[in-house]
């Protein structure tokens, strides 16, 4: 949960999702829609569908425990390098490193490492310092100061040198190139894109989508999208797999939002009309009562079109 999210927003998600699935064979026992469900509104929903993945595997293949070494973490669905290291020293004591935001900036000052980071191969180097640097008696101790040094004083702006108790052996400090280091690395450009959203309604209903392999959200529930602002989607209704047959009536405008997704700035229109046919049935498309969406796990997008339906 604490990936790319901060402690505090996590918390009460935290709390639900352990009293719900308080063991390993519990979580893996769970329909995926269940875990999607607690997991809304924490985004990046590839989390909770890799832990569900790992705890399967940890029933599967390894009789319910969870591996105790580096290699075993690391084949488990989701637990990459970073996770692997903290899991490795924090809960089972053993001397890997670990490399994030925080301890990458102190390390990289520590050394004066003056080149771009935040990319695997530009962070390669850090690795094999913190690697060089942790210890055999209590690592996870370690990695958790050098994680907490550099979010309370190695910070990204205005560290406090004066106070710092590396100081004395920091490179950075000592060549004053503390401003400089570390190195930020080329940020990627935000598209912009336009979509619209289309509520369609029949008979007391609505017809919301599950997001497909490899789609964003992928598996949790949505209004069926078109491409363009909503002035041009409209045209695109009968060319939709999901709309197409149909008989869409005219569509009418229920607002905007925006969101961002992975670099991604989205103008959603959002734009309701009437079926004259429910069309064939298929999996990933279902008819649901207003009432009924609050049950389902949904984009977040998804569930503010749901409020504006009241
Ligand atoms: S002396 Fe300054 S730059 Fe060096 S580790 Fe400490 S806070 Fe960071």
């Amino acid at each position: 949960m604490l990936q790319q999210t901060q402690v505090e927003r996590v918390k009460d998600f935290y709390v639900r999702f352990l009293d719900r699935f308080p063991t390993v064979a519990a979580l893996a026992a769970a329909a995926e829609h269940d875990v999607l469900r607690l997991w809304e509104g924490l985004g990046y929903y590839r989390r909770a569908r890799q832990l569900h993945a790992a705890a399967k595997t940890i029933v599967a293949d390894h009789a319910g425990e969870f591996p105790r070494t580096l290699a075993g973490l690391r084949s488990l669905p989701g637990i990459g390098r970073y996770t692997a290291g903290a899991i490795a020293s924090i809960a089972f004591d053993l001397p890997e490193p670990i490399v994030e935001a925080n301890s990458r900036r102190v390390i990289a000052r520590l050394a004066g490492h003056a080149a771009p980071l935040g990319t695997a191969a530009g962070d390669e180097p850090i690795w094999e310092l913190a690697a060089g640097l942790v210890p055999q008696q209590h690592p996870g101790r370690f990695n958790q100061a050098l994680m907490d040094l550099g979010a309370l004083v190695c910070t990204p702006e205005q560290p406090l040198c004066g106070t710092c108790p590396l100081a004395a052996c920091c490179v950075a400090k000592q060549t004053g190139r503390v401003t400089e280091i570390p190195m930020k690395a080329a940020r990627r450009e935000v598209k912009h894109v336009c979509e619209t959203a289309v509520v369609v309604r029949r008979a007391g209903r609505v017809l919301v989508v599950r997001r497909g392999p490899g789609e964003w959200w992928e598996g949790l529930w949505d209004f069926p999208r078109l491409p363009g602002a909503a002035r041009v989607a409209r045209r695109g209704i009968e060319r939709s797999d999901v709309l197409s047959g149909l008989a869409c009536g005219a569509t009418s405008r229920l607002g905007t939002i925006e969101h961002t997704v992975t670099h991604h700035r989205i103008t959603l229109d959002v734009v309701a009309c009437a079926a004259g046919r429910s069309g064939k049935a298929a999996t990933g498309r279902r008819w649901v009562t207003a009432t009924s969406l609050a049950s389902l796990a949904m984009t977040s997008p998804g569930r503010r079109i749901a409020r504006m339906l009241g």
